[in-house]
């Protein structure tokens, strides 16, 4: 009898780092879900598509509970075990080229929404699917025997929290309690089998800094303060994320792990 695949679900997996977690998730044979609220399937999904093991649930905003829920309805009817998430989908703040200064009220709303809430909304919808499948867990941790490998979150924080970046005070401070949520959940869910990482990257050559509205001459500067003297390749990035989703990190819990290029040296 052929192995069953693992399923995982990846947020943000239409574009960037989440598209080439779910490349890299393919080609170890997984099922995918991804949820984004990118309204079409851009052609390197649909290609990854004729896999037959992707889903695309595009349209459903991460900020939104109610289509959260829904959506993680619609994916378990299909998977009814899922090892694991990645937290993916995120947004930048407005005032990055420092004239705008201080960020609108709208601006670090909008940001806090998608990049926090959209992974404390992703993150619970997920840990209730590992309580639902082991209701025993629900009960008080002393009660528990110690649970390991049920499942795996990775969350993206930013080399921002490292080193913070100007102009960018939604988007450092999302990612400050994205760390924060990261080591909670890790010792609440330690004992009940899932395990809670986060990665910090660098700048990275997705469509993130491709945007318009960062003036080229700032991806520039940066990229020449960084040792390597190049943003990361996506795929260096999902490398590493992988490795914190599967049980070849088992040990490791509610760390943040930088992938940056040398620049916080
Ligand atoms: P990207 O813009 O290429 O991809 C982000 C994806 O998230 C897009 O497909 C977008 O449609 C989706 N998304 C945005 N808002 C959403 C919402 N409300 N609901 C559902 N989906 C939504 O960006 P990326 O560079 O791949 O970034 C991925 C993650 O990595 C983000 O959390 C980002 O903050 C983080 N990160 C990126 C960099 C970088 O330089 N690119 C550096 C550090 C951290």
């Amino acid at each position: 009898m052929g192995s069953v695949s693992k399923a995982y679900i990846v947020t943000g997996g239409s574009s960037g780092i989440g598209l080439a977690v779910v490349q890299a998730l393919l080609a170890k044979d997984a099922v995918v879900h991804v949820i984004d609220i990118a309204p079409t399937v851009p052609k390197p999904l649909l290609e990854a598509d004729r896999s037959g093991r992707v889903y695309v649930h595009q349209g459903v905003d991460v900020s939104s509970r109610a289509q959260v829920d829904k959506t993680f309805k619609a994916i378990l009817d299909r998977s009814p075990e899922i090892h694991g998430l990645v937290n993916s989908a995120g947004i930048i703040s407005e005032s990055l080229d420092g004239l705008n200064l201080p960020e609108s009220d709208e601006s670090f709303r909008g940001v806090m929404e998608v990049n926090l809430f959209g992974t404390w909304i992703a993150g619970t919808a997920y840990l209730n699917h590992i309580l639902d499948r082991n209701p025993n867990m629900r009960s008080s941790p002393e009660e528990m025997e110690v649970k390991e490998g049920l499942g795996s979150i990775v969350n993206l924080a930013s080399e921002s929290i490292l080193r913070t970046d100007p102009g960018m005070a939604s988007y450092n401070t999302s990612k400050h309690a994205v760390v924060g949520l990261t080591k909670s959940w890790a010792k609440d869910f330690v004992r009940r089998g899932v395990r809670v990482n986060c990665v910090a990257p660098g700048m990275t050559d997705t469509p993130m800094i491709q945007n318009e509205s960062i003036p080229p001459e700032m991806v520039e500067d940066f990229i020449n303060t960084v040792p390597l003297k190049r943003p990361a390749r996506p795929e260096e990035v999902a490398q590493l994320i992988v490795f914190l989703l599967e049980e070849t990190s088992s040990y490791m819990t509610g760390q943040t792990i930088p992938i940056e290029g040398g620049i916080t040296i």
